[in-house]
């Protein structure tokens, strides 16, 4: 039976040590998230990071930009946002229409401003559960499924940062089942649903589930059959409620670290 790493109660705490900390210090941090185009996904995202913007007193600005948006359009608005000093944090939600490439759109936001960027919050978050659980990566094998910018690659790295010994799995890996077998620490981030079973889980692994899939049903899922990993692992974590409130949590943290730096506090 494994230990459930609670993403949910987590995010929580962190949010409120955050709304204290604003309050005392009185502090007026300010997010601007742009929305381009109409996923509906990304809709519900964008208003999940405005509910707990507003729960820790960060003003928060949505910027849409319709599906048919250019990257001339996108790159103006970008500008005007780095050049607004009210604005602490810039977050462009992914994913962007196709005529968007969102790694040059990303690279044009304020480096100081780029609350994504300079800590990604979704390894960030999965950092900060192994810290909070105090899982030691020291040696031990790391294996992620999915290499994208956003998540995989940067999981990667900090996962080496912390001396874990990293395989980052894709969809041409040859035997992803061989590798997941021999992980000491699993952190599945390519979306598919339910991709991990116990069979290719090793007893006293550690499983993080990043993926959000629904199922045939329209339940939303991971990339992890929790049900029967959950008997096998030794930390896991539930999906939602795992990873997902954790990347929030670190989006609202990173804002009130840019503020204060803007502000050489
Ligand atoms: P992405 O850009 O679509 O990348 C998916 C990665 O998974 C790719 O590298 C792909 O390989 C790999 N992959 C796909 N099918 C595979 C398979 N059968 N076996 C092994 N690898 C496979 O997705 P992403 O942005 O990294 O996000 C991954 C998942 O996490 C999505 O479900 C997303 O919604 C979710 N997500 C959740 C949060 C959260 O806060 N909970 C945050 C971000 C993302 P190739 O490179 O070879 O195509």
């Amino acid at each position: 039976m494994s230990t459930l790493i609670d993403g949910r109660a987590l995010a929580k705490s962190i949010r409120e040590d955050l709304a204290k900390e604003v309050k005392e210090e009185n502090l007026k941090p300010m997010l601007a998230v742009i929305l381009c185009g109409d996923d509906e996904a990304s809709k519900v995202y964008v208003n999940i990071k405005n509910k707990a913007c507003k729960e820790v007193g960060i003003e928060f600005e949505q910027f849409n930009l319709s599906k048919d948006a250019t990257e001339e359009e996108l790159s103006e608005l970008i500008e005007k946002l780095n050049k607004d000093k009210k604005v602490n944090g810039i977050l462009l939600q992914y994913p962007v229409p196709k005529q968007i490439d969102i790694i040059k759109m990303a690279e044009l936001i304020d480096k100081d401003k780029d609350v994504d960027g300079f800590n990604p919050c979704t390894p960030f978050g999965i950092m900060k559960m192994f810290e909070k659980y105090d899982i030691d990566l020291n040696g031990k094998k790391a294996v992620v499924i999915g290499r994208s910018n956003v998540v995989g690659k940067p999981m990667a790295e900090c996962l080496l940062s912390k001396n874990a010994t990293v395989t980052v799995c894709h969809s041409k890996t040859k035997d992803l089942v061989k590798e997941l077998k021999e992980a000491d620490i699993i952190i599945a981030a390519c979306g598919r649903e339910r991709i991990v079973k116990a069979d290719m889980v090793k007893d006293g692994a550690i499983v993080i589930d990043v993926g959000t899939n629904r199922d045939k049903n329209g339940k939303l899922c991971g990339d992890v059959d929790f049900e029967n990993v959950k008997e096998k692992a030794s930390f896991i974590t539930p999906n939602p409620g795992g990873v997902g409130p954790m990347t929030v949590a670190m989006l609202i943290e990173n804002t009130v670290k840019a503020y204060k730096l803007q502000h050489n506090l």
